[in-house]
């Protein structure tokens, strides 16, 4: 048996942040996960493989794209066994790292799955090999356990051709054909790979547009481009049925796509990502208080606390948006709680960034969520196609746009699209956390030439006073 102040479910970047940050304020921590180190979903079948692979699209696409500059590479050729070992072995970099700064921490790392004993006890159930006391007794305990694919039941054909992000990850092969259900974050990122690979891809989302979540002018540019990578998209349709038959997956499809597509079309591979549901029956949790909502999430606070006094959930598993940077805030709100600090989760903007080309990104409110909300805001934005920096690089699709409020000229929300913008948009996060107003972005002197500008020159143009494009302001 073994005692700790803190023990974490769940070695994902919610319940790794967390342990870390508990080793660091000198309490004794075990973080339980089955993995032979820390990195969860996000670094091991999620974030990091993703985009090692993207980042390959990415220079297969501007290789091609180089005969326009008058440099010609050829075709490329894809060795699939290097690409895979380039994928693992960034995978294997960083989670090699976080077992180390967990060693250097002495924070005990139990390779296993826990159970809930009851509030102030687990069991962990070792993975084979690994060793260690298998009762933890704790203080407290958060709850990190994450996400897992959801797979509807008319897409959950047992057959390795039906994937989801973790099989794709795998990039079993290159197929010639791949359907992809579901126009979101994986659809278009993984799409994005197996084409720029050479797949030809069809993608299908049910609803009217792809990323149903963001700014349909931001989507708008984004969708020019996928349309043009992709072989096809299919919006306002649905699948409804998948049958495994030799030659390939034959997909029944329902829905507007029924017009101009083959009815019952047969794809070599399908890549189902519709979207993740949190692992929140981790075994003996309803032995506590702690209680989970309609939508499947266990239920906390803005402490990150249960309904059990000592128990406390960060991550995928309470809630969206599930991107890696909220868990982590969130596992490092609840251990800070837990040492006694009166602090809340009560961020003014997560950033959400797609990592398609080009990327999407966005924090803060949304012009969507703004009108839904009946709010006075006012829109600036700033077309790439005017940027010095957009045009030395070939790429004047972009698009950078701020929501301010109406009457304070308070920044409440900043979208971009166009390569570069997930790196971009954490000054926006910046501004509006700080509660940056128009004219803070506009007085502060950005770089030139460079993307960034972008932003400054969206605030010169809710003055009307920008240099590069002439948008006279409006009385
Ligand atoms: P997870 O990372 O899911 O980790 C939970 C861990 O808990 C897992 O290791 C699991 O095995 C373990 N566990 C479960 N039950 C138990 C138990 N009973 N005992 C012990 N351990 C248990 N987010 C981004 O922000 N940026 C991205 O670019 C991005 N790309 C993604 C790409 C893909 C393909 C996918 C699938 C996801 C991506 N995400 C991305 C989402 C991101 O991976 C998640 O939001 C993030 O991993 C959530 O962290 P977490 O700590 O809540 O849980
Ligand atoms: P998602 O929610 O982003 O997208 C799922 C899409 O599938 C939606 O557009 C939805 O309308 C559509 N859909 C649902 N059912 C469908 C059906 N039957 N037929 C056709 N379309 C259907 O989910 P995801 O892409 O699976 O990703 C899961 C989560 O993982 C994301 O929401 C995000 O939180 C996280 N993620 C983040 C990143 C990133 O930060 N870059 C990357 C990958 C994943």
């Amino acid at each position: 048996m073994t005692s700790v102040q803190v023990a974490v479910i769940g070695g994902g970047p919610g319940g790794y942040a967390a342990a870390f940050l508990a080793a660091d304020l000198g309490l004794t921590v075990a973080l339980i996960d089955p993995e032979a180190n820390p990195g969860g979903v996000c670094v091991y079948r999620g974030c990091i493989p993703s985009k090692a692979l993207l980042h390959v699209a990415q220079v297969i696409d501007e290789s091609r794209h180089a005969r326009a500059w008058g440099v010609e590479f050829g075709e490329p050729k894809i060795d699939l066994v290097k690409l895979r070992a380039f994928k693992d072995a960034v995978v294997a970099r960083l989670t090699g790292g976080t077992g180390q700064l967990a060693k250097i921490r002495k924070v005990q790392y139990l390779r296993g799955r826990a159970e809930i004993i009851d509030a102030h006890s687990l069991r962990v159930k070792f993975e084979a090999g690994a060793t260690g006391d298998d009762i933890v007794k704790f203080e407290h305990a958060i709850v990190a356990t994450g996400s897992t694919p959801a797979i509807p039941p008319a897409l959950a054909v047992a057959d390795p051709r039906v994937m989801d992000s973790t099989a794709a990850l795998d990039l079993p092969d290159i197929p010639k054909s791949l359907l992809v259900v579901g126009g979101g974050y994986i659809g278009l990122e993984l799409g994005t790979v197996y084409a720029r690979l050479g797949s030809s891809v069809t993608v299908v989302e049910m609803t009217d547009g792809l990323l149903p979540g963001a700014d349909r002018d931001l989507v708008d540019v984004l969708a020019k481009r996928v349309g043009q990578t992709m072989k096809a998209v299919l919006l306002k349709t649905r699948v409804v049925q998948m049958k495994a038959e030799p030659k390939g997956i034959r997909v029944t499809f329902e829905g507007a796509a029924g017009s101009d597509a083959p009815k019952e079309p047969l794809f070599d591979r399908v890549l189902v990502a519709v979207g993740r549901r949190p692992n929140a029956s981790v075994p003996g949790l309803d032995r506590t208080r702690v209680r989970v909502n309609d939508r499947g999430f266990i239920s906390v606070d803005e402490q990150m606390r249960t309904g059990e006094p000592s128990i406390f959930a960060v991550g995928d598993v309470v809630g969206e948006p599930m991107l890696a940077h909220k868990a982590s805030h969130e596992g490092r709100v609840a251990v800070e709680v837990i040492a006694g600090a009166n602090v809340a989760f009560q961020p003014r903007a997560i950033p959400a960034v797609v990592f398609t080309d080009p990327e999407l990104a966005w924090c803060g409110l949304t012009e969507a969520q703004a009108k839904k909300a009946n709010r006075a805001v006012a829109i600036a934005k700033f077309p790439w196609a005017a940027s010095g920096r957009a045009i030395t690089l070939d790429r004047t699709d972009g698009l950078t746009k701020l929501v301010l409020d109406a009457d304070t000229e308070t920044v409440l929300g900043v979208g971009m699209v166009g390569p570069g913008a997930g790196e971009l948009i954490a000054e926006g996060v910046l501004a509006v956390e700080m509660g940056a107003t128009a004219t803070d972005l506009k007085l502060a002197i950005h770089p030139h030439p460079t993307l960034t500008e972008t932003v400054m020159e969206s605030a010169e143009v809710f003055f009307g006073q920008a240099t590069h494009v002439y948008r006279p302001r409006r009385a």
